[in-house]
């Protein structure tokens, strides 16, 4: 057998910036836009990756920079199949730069890309080549439930109750910009609408100072039987998640912004999570969100993970403690679907895995080209 055969020959970054069709507000933030990376990797033969992340509301331009000048000359001329050490190799060089954030999500993306081109070059779709040859499909629930102006509990019942209508068996709002009883107002207008059956989820965005500040929505909200309150805190603050969990019936929910299975395993010990939303295009690719999916098992604590359903339909397919993937119906919030050429489809409150090989689907160029930040220059392409 020749040696090298995914020998990696070039690696390609793009960073888009697409406007959102309208305003949308967060607890404590409003978004008008979002910037992505994006980056393909090229082994010799011809075998690709793509690998793709939320880079924020600004500051996109840095990821080219990270993976351009920092992560990808290390991957030229490497085999594509030597995961493991390259991850090291990756993080090695990141220690200084930045463990977590940007350069973290670079690196994730990088490894993302890997895993893609290998199981494209071992002609599986990215969830056999993970160990699930028997899954075709995996549980979702809709992400929504934001605050837009002029927006009333009854049209947030609305909205809540049309992704039921389409065959959710569980919905997640926003919470925490308001005061505690336009919340509750927010909440009861849900529950009454969707009835009991429906699992409500609750996103806070890190809305909330400290514990007592949390309790005044919080328990005001217990009532209505919530599936969990996610992020209620600062990611730093570990300690009064922790103490939000033992003062509330509601399970507490984080970890989407977290890189790193050593952070994690802090969330675990201080059982500040009874959920883990471990992101892969930020915690450091799918590499390192298995490692902390397995540990999470360890504990008995099950994933949901964050944002992208494209990404993480065949990781949750192939993780016997991953429950169900978050999932944007429309592409009003998470615009990203618009850089992609094929979408999952979705049936009864669960996505159909691609049957296609690595994770089934390629940027849709002409779009990328599009949203591209820097139009004469779209594409950043390191070989050797
Ligand atoms: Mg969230």
């Amino acid at each position: 057998m020749e040696e090298n055969l995914a020998k990696i020959i070039s690696v390609s970054v793009a960073a888009p910036r697409i406007p959102l069709d309208k305003v949308t507000y967060f607890s404590n933030r409003a978004v008008s836009h979002r910037d992505y990376g994006l980056v393909k990797i090229v082994a010799d033969g011809g075998a690709e990756g793509i690998g793709f992340c939320y880079v924020g509301t600004r500051g996109g331009e840095l990821l080219p920079l990270a993976v351009a000048k920092l992560l990808a000359p290390l991957l030229i001329g490497r085999d594509s199949l030597d995961v493991e050490a390259l991850w090291s190799e990756l993080y090695q060089e990141v220690l200084l730069q930045g463990r977590a954030g940007i350069v973290m999500r670079a690196l994730s993306i990088l490894d993302m890309a890997l895993w893609d081109l290998n199981a494209r070059s071992a002609s599986l779709p990215l969830h056999k080549y993970m160990g699930a040859s028997q899954a075709d499909s995996v549980a979702a629930y809709a992400s929504g439930g934001y605050y837009l102006d002029g927006k009333t509990p009854d049209d947030l019942a609305a909205e809540m109750a049309h992704y039921v209508s389409l065959g959710f068996k569980a919905v997640k709002l926003k919470i925490g910009r308001l005061s505690p009883r336009d919340e509750e107002d927010r909440v009861r207008a849900v529950r009454e609408r969707i009835g009991p059956d429906i699992a409500l989820m609750m996103d806070a965005n890190n809305a909330w100072k400290d514990v007592i500040d949390a309790l005044q929505t919080v328990r005001r909200l217990e009532k209505y039987s919530p599936f969990f309150v996610e992020e209620p805190f600062s990611p730093d603050d570990i300690d009064s998640h922790a103490a939000l969990a033992r003062a509330t019936s509601i399970p507490v929910a984080t970890g989407e912004i977290e890189a790193g299975r050593w952070r994690h395993k802090e969330l675990l010990d201080k059982r500040a999570a009874a959920v883990l939303q471990s992101d892969a295009a930020v915690c450091g690719g799918i590499t390192e969100w298995r490692r902390i999916a397995a540990m999470a098992a360890g504990y008995a604590i099950p994933m949901y993970p964050h944002w992208f359903h494209d990404l993480h339909a065949p990781l949750v397919a192939a993780t016997p403690n991953a429950r169900m993937v978050e999932c944007f119906w429309d592409s009003q919030v998470l615009n990203f679907r618009k850089l992609l050429d094929r979408q999952l489809d979705f049936k009864d409150g669960r996505l159909m895995l691609h049957k296609t090989p690595g994770l089934g689907f390629a940027f849709d160029e002409e779009k990328v080209r599009h949203f591209a930040m820097d139009p004469t220059n779209v594409w950043t392409k390191i070989a050797s």
